[in-house]
C-alpha cells in the first residue's frame, strides 16, 4: 500500500493524525462486512440445556451473555425490550429473523415489516434523547441477535477465527483508566480495535461505554463525578477546546508518591482517559454528547481534550516490530501509554510493557482478519472506495 493510500484512509478517523510505519490493509477499515448468517441453526447443533441457550430460544438475553461480549453493566432495559419485541414480532409474523450485511442488519421480508414497526415507534417518541436511545438499544439488539452463535465473545472475530489464545494479557497501571466510548455501530464490528483494549487489561481497566445508552453512561459519568473534572480528560482533536499535551494533564500534580497507599492511589488519582470509537462523523455527535453532560454536572462544557505530540513518538516509530498507526482506537491509547513512559513521574511503572502488549495484541487482530480474508477468497490488496473506509 502506498503512502498516499494510507493517507487517505488516515483521514477519515477522528482521533490523530500521524505517520504510520506499517500501513494498516485497506480492509481494517472497511465496513463491508461478511455476511452474518442466521445462525439459529448452529444453535440448534451445539445446543445443549444451559440456561444461556434455553435464554436464547426463548428470545431473551441473559445477563451472563450480555456481559459476555465486554461489560460488566446490567443488560439495558430497551435492549432487552427490543429482542423481546423483535421475537414477538417473529411469532406474530410467522416469519424468521435473518441477519446479514453490516453486521446486525436485518434481512429479508422479516425486515421489511420490522423496518415500518421500528420507524413507527421512533417516529412517535417525543424527544430527540429518547429517540437516540431507542436507536442505539435497537442496533445493539440486532447485533446481538445477529451476532450470537457466530462471534467470539471475548475477540469478536467469527469463531474459527477466534484469536484470543493469542493474546497476552497484563495489568494497566492503576492510576490510568480507559473508557471506550462506542458508537452502537461499531459494537461487535469485527475490526473494531477498541475491544482489544479490555482484552489486554480487563474491564475494570477498560470499559466499555455504550454511546445512547443510559445503563452505561450513567456508570461512566458516575466515575467521572467522583473522579473530578481535572481527572477527567477526551483523546479527540477538538479545535475550538484548548488542548493539553500529555505533559499538562499530569503537570498538575505528582501521580505517585511514596506516601500515598496503592489502594488510595486508585481512588484518588486515577486519570480517566475518554477513547472516542466511532467514525468521524459519528465522532463528533458522540463529543458533544459528553461535552452536554460535562456542562450538566460540572457547569462548563470545556471537556479536557488531549492530543498526542507526534515527536515524542519518534523513538517508537524506529522500532523493528510493526507499529500501529495511531488513528486507530487501541493503537491511540498504546500512543497515549507511550507518551506517558516519557515523563519522569512514569519511568519506572514500566508503561512500555503496557503499550507493547496493546500493540501486540493489535498484530494478533490484523493477522486473524488477515488469514481470514484469504481464506475466504478475499483481496487484501485491492484499492476501496474512500466512503467505505474508516
Ligand atoms: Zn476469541
Amino acid at each position: 500500500m502506498d503512502i498516499n493510500m494510507v493517507s487517505t484512509l488516515l483521514s477519515t478517523k477522528p482521533l490523530f493524525q500521524f505517520h504510520c510505519s506499517v500501513p494498516l490493509p485497506f480492509w481494517f477499515w472497511n465496513k463491508t462486512r461478511v455476511l452474518l448468517a442466521r445462525h439459529y441453526g448452529y444453535l440448534r447443533r451445539h445446543s445443549s440445556l444451559s440456561n444461556t441457550n434455553m435464554a436464547q430460544e426463548e428470545g431473551v438475553v441473559s445477563l451472563q451473555e450480555w456481559q459476555g461480549w465486554g461489560t460488566t453493566s446490567p443488560l439495558p432495559t430497551m435492549v432487552a425490550q427490543i429482542v423481546h419485541d423483535l421475537k414477538g414480532l417473529e411469532q406474530d409474523l410467522d416469519a424468521h429473523m435473518s441477519f446479514g450485511g453490516n453486521g446486525g442488519k436485518l434481512q429479508g421480508s422479516f425486515r421489511i415489516q420490522e423496518d415500518k414497526k421500528h420507524r413507527a415507534t421512533y417516529q412517535a417518541l417525543a424527544d430527540s434523547e429518547k429517540k437516540l436511545q431507542f436507536y442505539s438499544a435497537r442496533q445493539i439488539a440486532c447485533r446481538i441477535l445477529g451476532s450470537r452463535g457466530y462471534l467470539c465473545q471475548k475477540c469478536w472475530l467469527p469463531m474459527e477465527d477466534c484469536m484470543c489464545s493469542e493474546v497476552t494479557s497484563c495489568s494497566l497501571f492503576p492510576g490510568i483508566r480507559f473508557w471506550l466510548y462506542m458508537h452502537p455501530k461499531d459494537f461487535l464490528r469485527q475490526n473494531n480495535t477498541g475491544k482489544i483494549l479490555w482484552q489486554v487489561f480487563g474491564v475494570d481497566a477498560a470499559s466499555l461505554c455504550l454511546y445512547g445508552i443510559p445503563e452505561h453512561e450513567e456508570i461512566m459519568w458516575n466515575s467521572f463525578k467522583v473522579a473530578g473534572k481535572s481527572k477527567v480528560c477526551c483523546l479527540y482533536p477538538n479545535k475550538s477546546a484548548v488542548l493539553k499535551s500529555v505533559q499538562n494533564v499530569f503537570d498538575q500534580e505528582p501521580v505517585t508518591s511514596d506516601e500515598v497507599a496503592p489502594s488510595e492511589l486508585k481512588v484518588e488519582t486515577t486519570q480517566h482517559f475518554i477513547l472516542i470509537d466511532g467514525t468521524w462523523s459519528n465522532s463528533a455527535a458522540m463529543f458533544r454528547r459528553l461535552q452536554d453532560k460535562a456542562k450538566l454536572v460540572w457547569g462548563d462544557e470545556d471537556l479536557p481534550c488531549i492530543s498526542l505530540n507526534p515527536g515524542a513518538s519518534a523513538m517508537h516509530k524506529l522500532r523493528p516490530q510493526p507499529s500501529w498507526d495511531r488513528t486507530c482506537t487501541a493503537a491511540a491509547a498504546a500512543g497515549l501509554l507511550s507518551e506517558l513512559q516519557l515523563l519522569p513521574q512514569f519511568s519506572s511503572i514500566e508503561l512500555d510493557k503496557q503499550e507493547e502488549a496493546v500493540e501486540h495484541a493489535l498484530t494478533v487482530l490484523l493477522d486473524a482478519l488477515t488469514k481470514r480474508r484469504v481464506r475466504m477468497g478475499r483481496s487484501i490488496t485491492r484499492k476501496v472506495r474512500q466512503t467505505n473506509i474508516r
